[in-house]
């Protein structure tokens, strides 16, 4: 594990190549003040190329949504340079407004104002279901 150049933050450790910008876009992370640093195809001896993101700040993280994009994904919590906390995600039951139903008609897509409900059918799978109209998210 690598906290380099984090004295107090997040560092999102063993992210699947080729999902941080998913992730940062999920978790809004533009909208943070302080520096975000993303690592892409990092050598990962357990996976083989992993991506890494830093924050170097501690935020409220969104952990439903880093666990529907990735549950494989290791949040560590920074403070004054030493691993403070150090988090594993599950898949989580239901999703809130994290991803839209596609079906174009379901309710979510008419009415613009209720929120986007998902919830775990098969957990092995990853499958998840609309709780309006019951289509699959993928
Ligand atoms: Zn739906």
């Amino acid at each position: 594990m690598n906290i380099d150049g984090v004295s107090t933050g997040i560092v999102l450790d063993h992210i699947k190549a080729g999902k941080s910008m998913q992730i940062y876009e999920l978790l809004r992370l533009d909208k943070i003040n302080n520096c975000v640093a993303i690592i892409q195809n990092a050598d990962s001896s357990k996976y083989g190329k992993k991506d890494i993101i830093k924050i170097d700040q501690l935020i409220d993280l969104d952990f439903d949504v880093l666990g529907y994009v990735d549950d494989n994904i290791t949040v560590n919590i920074v403070k004054d340079g030493k691993l403070f906390e150090k988090k594993h995600l599950e898949l989580p039951e239901t999703l809130t407004d994290v991803i839209k139903c596609k079906n174009p008609r379901c309710i979510t897509s008419i009415e613009q104002e209720i929120v986007h409900k998902f919830k775990l059918v098969d957990k092995e799978k990853q499958v998840y279901r609309c709780v309006y109209c019951d289509a699959e998210s993928k």
